[in-house]
């Protein structure tokens, strides 16, 4: 295998199938590399974005705020304002005389015009390095309005993105502290790592209700102030994305006494458990009847379905570059259902036992990679021969222009792919997606089945 394109240190976080379980990982990008992944900042607004009544004022240039705006396509059952950016707008005055004064202007501006009753301040590149007291700002703004003014500690040279979904976290830990009641009777489940970017939260919340099990709380899909003040009074955590919100929900066990499972609404069958897990977890018997039965029921429904796809789909070779290993793992499991093979697998933020079972699920064959550039992914899509790329909008592109197929399964899509309802809806888009007559029609494609390139 030829990998002169790549940067002699990337070879330690590339791994060929099941000796990925030894993958360099959890680490910062190699300079130079050209990683896809966001800064510490956009890691953070990712994770906080989505409480839908919340009002972000990025302190920092114009930049970061336009870059981060509307970031996901999270979805609102009631205030809309959270798709809005607020920020300082920092130019060359600030950066030499201080940016602290403009910051509490545009607090003063946003209660005079629009009376929040939560606001997360976040610190970006420049603020890291000229030093405004963000803290100290948000610490007197409180005091005044009576609010909740939170920092997130976000430069983003601080680290990878990463760190910025625990910067979220620690933020999310200082908006609850005040609420938790030491000795207050528990019960209910806090849904943590969805981010109801086409209604999954209001799939598992669906589900939830099927069981006659009360959510308190939605970390962040669809929340809102009042909602996440209640998640201290909960009995359990699930996390869904571990990767952003495990954090968390430790920090909630340790200070809450709020234990967690991880969970997986990816699949019939880590659906299925899923529901069940649940069900044991916090329910009686009446509420295991009611899992075993809904999942039952479901699975009977969803099965025959899926079944002429499977016929359809059988040995294609599937490329998933995804943010989190989580997701990277059902998606393994999902193609796998559907008799597809996934040949090449990366993740931005994998940790080290998400990469465990990804060495568990895949043959010697697939190619893993952590952190993996456009670069790396073209060469493997080429030589893995991959029909399909399951990735978020910076892969698009790349698939478009080597002539495959693209199903997305990041912040863009508009329909559902968790729960029940979603393996239908992912398996009919990748078929319609590989089906589609825009690549038969296609005179001289980028490269061939054989892998040699006409580019
Ligand atoms: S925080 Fe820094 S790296 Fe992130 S968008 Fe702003 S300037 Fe760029």
């Amino acid at each position: 295998m030829s990998q002169s394109a790549f940067l002699e240190d990337r070879k330690e976080f590339i791994r060929q199938g099941g000796g990925c379980g030894s993958i360099r990982c959890d680490a910062n990008s190699l300079s130079g590399a050209v990683s896809q992944r966001a800064c510490v900042y956009c890691g953070a607004r990712v994770v906080l974005n989505p409480i839908t009544d919340a009002y972000h004022i990025v302190h920092g240039p114009i930049g970061c705020a336009s870059y981060t705006w509307d970031i996901r396509g999270s979805l609102s059952s009631g205030e809309e304002i959270y798709r809005n950016s607020f920020s300082t707008d920092l130019g060359e005055r600030d950066v030499v005389f201080g940016g602290a004064k403009k910051l509490t202007a545009a607090i003063d501006e946003l209660m005079e015009k629009k009376h929040p009753k939560l606001i997360f301040v976040y610190a970006t590149c420049i603020v890291g390095v000229i030093g405004d007291d963000v803290e100290a700002v948000c610490r007197q703004a409180e005091a005044k309005y009576g609010i909740r003014v939170i920092p997130v500690q976000s430069p983003g040279f601080s680290g990878n993105k990463s760190f910025g979904y625990k910067m979220a976290c620690n933020a999310l830990m200082t908006l609850l502290k005040p609420h938790i009641q030491s000795g207050a009777a528990k019960s209910g489940v806090n849904i943590l790592g969805d981010y109801n970017l086409a209604g999954e939260m209001w799939i598992i919340q669906n589900y939830m209700r099927e069981l006659g099990i009360e959510v308190k709380s939605t970390f962040t899909g669809d929340a809102s102030y009042e909602k996440l003040l209640r998640a201290p009074t909960a009995a359990l955590n699930i996390v869904q994305c571990a990767g952003s919100m495990v954090y968390l929900a430790k920090r909630m066990e340790e200070e809450m006494d709020i234990p967690y499972i991880r969970v997986s609404f990816f699949g019939v069958n880590d659906t299925s458990a899923t529901l069940r897990t649940i069900a044991h977890a916090v329910g009686n018997a009446e509420t295991v009847a009611r899992a075993e039965a809904f999942t039952r029921e479901q699975s009977a429904r969803v099965e025959p379905l899926l079944a002429p796809y499977r016929e359809r789909l059988k040995d294609k070779r599937a490329a998933i570059f995804v943010g989190g290993g989580f997701k990277a793992i059902s998606l393994i499991r999902e193609f796998n259902a559907l008799g597809m093979k996934p040949v090449v697998v990366g993740t931005q933020t994998g940790r080290a036992e998400e990469y465990e079972v990804i060495a568990s699920l895949v043959d010697d064959e697939t190619v893993v990679l952590d952190d993996a550039n456009p670069a790396e992914l073209e060469y493997f899509m080429k030589e893995k021969k991959a029909d399909i790329l399951v990735g978020g909008v910076k892969e698009r592109p790349l698939a478009y222009k080597l002539g495959i197929a693209f199903c997305d399964h990041n912040h863009e899509r508009k329909h559902a792919l968790a729960g029940y309802e979603g393996v239908l809806n992912f398996t009919q888009e990748i078929y319609e997606s590989l089906a589609s007559p825009v690549f038969s029609a296609l005179k001289t494609p980028l490269f061939d089945k054989e892998g040699s390139s006409h580019a």
